[in-house]
């Protein structure tokens, strides 16, 4: 008869409520059948108070028996009625009314005895404030009264004002067992809210496609982060990572299988990070990861695995997604955290630039707006097979890039000279050039490509006279300028790596690749890449540097450098071939012996 809902509505909140309104209605039957399993609980103890009364005092037969029958019958109605009538919940509500008039007619049955009636409005009462706060309980004890009333008129008047021995053992049950279960059951609600609300939470914090943190939530960590690196200046990296020509994948092969890939890379990201580095899906197919305890260096490469791993297990079956990954250091360049945020996606625009497929790494607010060869490192998709090597040169930490000066270092100049050895045998043209753009360095493809005055030269003054030393129907012949060269010397320095493909008279298609080195600058011609690509648009054939500069005299020449060192140089003799004897020479004078 009486029946607790458990859950106070008002501390439910708007998530669910202890009428299971917004849990739904499977989670209602669940509390229509607790409901239940309580009013059957409480049944044989209310029979047990009831009888003790008939034991004692003469009783009504009719009042008896029908009062027995509703205890009995009323717990299976109540059960029963929001299954027939449906709209469970609101029934519930109601069957607490019912609880409530049950029990004043019992209470006038049993001639309002003290004891036995108190606990019947105490017990009811608790169940309704429970489930509906003061107003179900007003209603509630108007319904109390209502039933007594209907009682009276229908058996007349019982009064037995005092509770006996009898009266109490028998309450005790009741007593007893009911506070215990209706807390029981209001615990279990109260962990179900629980669970409830930190699933709600969870939802709120992550998004559903990459179940990875939404961008709202991951923001906040990153704002937390911030915070910490004023306190303690740890080293902390931000990544913005975005998927490469997604809309073609839309395009090509549904988007569906667009899903899968933003599902896949999250999976990615989750499978191959720290338990603490922290990715979240930013929006679209654009993803930030928080990398702390990470420096630029240790992160590019980190993002060079991956971008790595993304072509060796590509997400999609016999299709090679690749991703873009723009990422900053924090330091104390930094006002606020969303210019950190905004500084990584300037990087991630970088990469996506400078080809897709890459990694941008800068520290602090300085990066391509700065000197880039003292703050932006980069992880390009055809990085030069030496970066693998052991003894290779490491990209250096961005702030401690030494002044680059090929003398000033012993054992970076024997590097330095080990590595035009390789490039010497190389078939592609390899020139380095130092931070005033200085051709230091080149090997004998480079000299034989640009003719005897390369040695002097800078890769402006190249790429200005190479409308002279190769052809006058070059563009730089049509144009007057260097228009034609701009998008490689507008970004020199900006990068780790820049390619740049251009059309060149007499050449075809020519790729140049330029790569920032503790020693300066090394530019590349990578023919084999060159000629694997079609001719170019304005008819020029393609022709390898070998052949094209077959029977080309070269000499080389004494270089320019003003600086005093250069002055004790011995000029190279005329005729002279090979650039790293020549090289080995200009080495030897300033007292190395590589
Ligand atoms: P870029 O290499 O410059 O990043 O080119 P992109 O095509 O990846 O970039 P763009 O921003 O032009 O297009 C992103 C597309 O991603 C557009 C949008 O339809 C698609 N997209 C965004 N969110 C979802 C998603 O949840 N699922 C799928 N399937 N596609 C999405
Ligand atoms: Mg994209
Ligand atoms: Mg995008």
């Amino acid at each position: 008869m009486m029946s607790p809902h458990p859950l106070p509505s008002d501390s439910a909140g708007p998530a669910g409520d202890a009428n299971g309104a917004a849990i739904g209605p499977a989670a209602a039957g669940l509390q229509a059948r607790r409901v239940y399993h309580l009013r059957m609980l409480a049944t044989p103890f209310l029979l047990l108070i009831v009888g003790a009364s008939a034991y004692q005092r003469s009783l009504s037969p009719w009042a008896l028996g029908l009062l027995t029958l509703a205890i009995v019958l009323w717990p299976v109605l109540a059960k029963a009625l929001p299954r027939w009538l449906g709209r469970p919940t609101a029934w519930e509500q109601r069957n607490l009314i019912g609880d409530h008039i049950l029990a004043g007619m019992t209470c006038a049955v049993i001639g309002f005895n003290p004891l036995p009636s108190v606990l019947l409005m105490a017990m009811t009462g608790m169940s309704s404030m429970a489930t509906g706060g003061t107003l179900l309980l007003l209603n509630g004890l108007t319904s109390s009264a209502l039933g007594a009333s209907l009682a009276v008129m229908a058996f007349g008047v019982n009064w037995f004002p005092e509770s006996t021995r009898i009266d109490v053992f028998c309450s005790l049950p009741l007593l007893l067992v009911y506070p215990i279960a209706i807390s029981h059951i209001a615990h279990q609600a109260l962990r179900r809210l629980e669970r409830r609300r930190s699933e709600l939470e969870h939802i709120s914090q992550h998004d559903g496609l990459s179940r990875l943190l939404n961008r709202t939530a991951w923001e906040k960590q990153v704002r937390a982060e911030f915070t910490r690196f004023q306190r303690t200046h740890e080293p902390v990296t931000l990544v913005m990572a975005d998927l490469d020509h997604f809309k073609r994948i839309n395009d090509e092969f549904g988007h569906a299988a667009g899903d899968e890939v933003i599902q896949r890379f999250a999976a990615l990201l989750r499978k191959g990070l720290r338990s603490i580095d922290v990715p979240g899906r930013y929006g679209g197919e654009e993803f930030g990861i928080l990398l702390p305890g990470t420096d630029a260096q240790t992160a590019l490469q980190l993002l060079g695995r991956m971008r790595q791993r993304l072509h060796d297990e590509p997400l999609l079956k016999d299709h090679v997604v690749t991703a873009s990954f723009g990422a900053v250091q924090l330091d104390a360049s930094f006002k606020r955290h969303g210019n950190w945020i905004r500084r990584a996606d300037k990087m991630l625009y970088e990469a996506k630039h400078g080809g897709r497929d890459r990694v941008v790494v800068a520290v602090g607010m300085q990066g391509s707006d700065a000197p880039a060869d003292t703050e932006q490192h980069h992880e390009d998709a055809a990085a030069p097979a030496w970066k693998s090597q052991a003894d290779a040169p490491q990209v250096a930490a961005p702030s401690a890039l030494p002044p680059l000066d090929i003398a000033v270092d012993a054992e970076r100049a024997q590097l330095s000279l080990a590595l035009l050895r390789t490039f010497e045998k190389a078939d592609m043209a390899v020139g380095l050039f130092d931070p005033q753009d200085r051709l230091v360095m080149a090997n004998e493809a480079l000299l034989r490509f640009y003719g005897p005055s390369a040695l002097q030269s800078t890769m402006h003054s190249i790429l200005a006279n190479l409308g002279d030393t190769r052809g006058a129907s070059s563009q730089a012949g049509r144009t007057g300028g260097l228009e034609w060269a701009s998008p490689l010397l507008a970004r020199r320095r900006t990068l780790q790596v820049q390619r740049v493909i251009m059309a060149m008279a007499g050449h075809g298609l020519v790729e140049f690749q330029e790569t920032l080195t503790p020693d300066g600058w090394l530019l590349q011609i990578v023919e084999p890449a060159v000629a694997s690509r079609p001719a170019s648009p304005r008819g020029g054939t393609v022709i390898p540097i070998s052949a094209a500069l077959a029977g080309h005299s070269l000499r080389s020449q004494p270089s320019h450098r003003p600086d005093k060192a250069a002055d004790d140089e011995k000029p190279a003799a005329a005729g002279e071939l090979s650039s790293v004897e020549n090289w080995s020479r200009r080495l030897a004078s300033r007292g190395y012996k590589p």
